[in-house]
C-alpha cells in the first residue's frame, strides 16, 4: 500500500508530501509522476487530477480531495463504485466562507465600494445604508458550510433562509427544499449566497428563470462553483436592473480569462477563488485519519455519495 499525491502546484504537492511523511513514517508517500510502483498505490491525495490519472493506479481504493468540492474529480473522471471518495470538512475552511460572505454583505450594505470609488474623484456624496435587522439572506446549500454560514448570519441578527435537497431544521433559519421552496426563498432574499456543490442537477442552476425569481434589486454572491451560473443571464439581469450587483469568487474557467466581460462590469466584484483556502495544518489530520481508516478497513470520514455527486 502506498500514497500518491497529485496537485497542479509543485510546492503544494511537496508540502503535502512533507507533512504526510512526518506523520506516517512507515508508509511510502510519493508525488506524481515520480511513483516507483503504480500498482502499490491505494490512496490518492489530490486536487484537480489530470485526465486519465485514476486509470494509472489499478489498485486504487480511496481518493482524498484536498478541498470541500469534489467536482474537480467527478466531472472529468469515471470513478468506479468500489473506490471511496472523501472531501475536506474543516472548521477553519467553513468559518472562512462565512467571514468572506459577511465581508461582502456588510461592505455592500454600507456602500463602501461606492464611497471608495467616489473618494478617487474627491466626491462627497452621502447615501442611505441598510441595517442588519432589515436584511434577508438566502443561502443555497445547507451542507457542512451552508448550515454554518446560515446559523452565523442568524446569530448576527439577519433574517436568514436556506435551501437544500432535503428539508433541514436549523435554529432561527427558515428552511426550504424543492422548486417551490427555492422560488419562495429567492423572492424574499436581499442577498442570495450560492454554496451548492457542482453536480448534474446544480450546473447552470442560476439562469434567467432563477434570476427572474429573485427579489427586485437583490444581490447575488457565488462562492460555490463557476458553472452554477449562466454568465450571460447574470449579466443581463444586472444590466436590466433586476439585480443590483453580484460578487463572484468562482468561475467556469480559472483564472478568469482577461477577455471576459465580467472583469469590467462596474456592478460585479471579483475575487480569485479565495472565499476559503485549504490550510494544510488544519486539514492534514483528517487525511491521515482517512489513510489509517483505509488500512484498518474502517469507514472513511466525509465520504462522498457518488450517486449524488457530492
Ligand atoms: P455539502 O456536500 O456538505 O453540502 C451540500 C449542500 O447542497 C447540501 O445541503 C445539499 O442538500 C445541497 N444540495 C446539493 N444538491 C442539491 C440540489 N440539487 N438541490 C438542492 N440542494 C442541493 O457541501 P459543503 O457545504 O461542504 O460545500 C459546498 C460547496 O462549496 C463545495 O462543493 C464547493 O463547491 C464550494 N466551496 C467553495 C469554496 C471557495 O473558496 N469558493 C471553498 C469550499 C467549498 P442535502 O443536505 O439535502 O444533501
Amino acid at each position: 500500500m502506498s500514497i500518491a499525491i497529485y496537485t497542479r502546484n509543485v510546492k503544494q504537492s511537496q508540502s503535502w508530501a512533507d507533512i504526510l511523511k512526518s506523520n506516517l513514517q512507515n508508509e511510502r508517500i510519493e508525488i506524481y509522476p515520480n511513483i516507483s510502483d503504480f500498482v502499490n498505490v491505494t490512496f490518492l491525495v489530490c486536487w484537480k487530477p489530470e485526465e486519465g490519472l485514476l486509470g494509472k493506479f489499478p489498485n486504487l481504493k480511496a481518493i482524498q480531495s484536498l478541498g470541500a468540492g469534489v467536482d474537480h474529480i467527478l466531472d472529468n473522471h469515471v470513478v468506479p463504485s468500489h473506490i471511496k471518495v472523501s472531501k475536506v470538512v474543516d472548521v477553519n475552511l467553513t468559518h472562512d466562507m462565512w467571514e468572506h460572505s459577511m465581508s461582502i454583505i456588510l461592505s455592500d450594505m454600507k456602500n463602501l465600494p461606492l464611497h471608495a470609488k467616489n473618494q478617487k474623484s474627491k466626491i462627497w456624496k452621502p447615501k442611505r445604508y441598510t441595517r442588519i435587522k432589515d436584511v434577508s439572506i438566502g443561502i443555497l446549500g445547507l451542507g457542512s458550510i451552508g448550515k454554518y454560514v446560515a446559523s452565523q448570519f442568524a446569530l448576527m441578527g439577519f433574517k436568514v433562509g436556506g435551501w437544500s435537497r432535503s428539508k433541514k431544521e436549523i435554529q432561527n433559519v427558515d428552511t426550504y427544499s424543492e422548486e417551490s421552496g427555492l422560488k419562495t426563498l429567492l423572492s424574499v432574499s436581499d442577498y442570495v449566497i450560492n454554496i451548492l456543490p457542482l453536480t448534474k442537477e446544480t450546473r447552470s442552476i442560476v439562469d434567467l428563470d432563477f434570476l427572474a425569481k429573485m427579489k427586485q434589486g437583490s444581490y447575488f454572491i457565488n462562492i460555490g462553483r463557476g458553472p452554477h451560473v449562466v454568465n450571460a443571464d447574470l449579466l443581463s439581469s444586472i444590466d436590466t436592473g433586476k439585480l443590483r450587483g453580484a460578487a463572484l469568487d468562482v468561475f467556469e474557467k480559472e483564472p478568469l480569462p482577461i477577455e471576459s466581460a465580467i472583469w469590467n462590469h462596474p456592478l460585479i466584484t471579483i475575487t480569485p477563488h479565495i472565499a476559503s483556502l485549504t490550510h494544510i495544518d488544519s486539514v492534514f489530520p483528517q487525511v491521515i485519519e482517512n489513510y489509517n481508516r483505509l488500512i484498518n478497513g474502517e469507514l472513511l470520514l466525509n465520504l462522498v455519495d457518488l450517486s449524488k455527486g457530492y
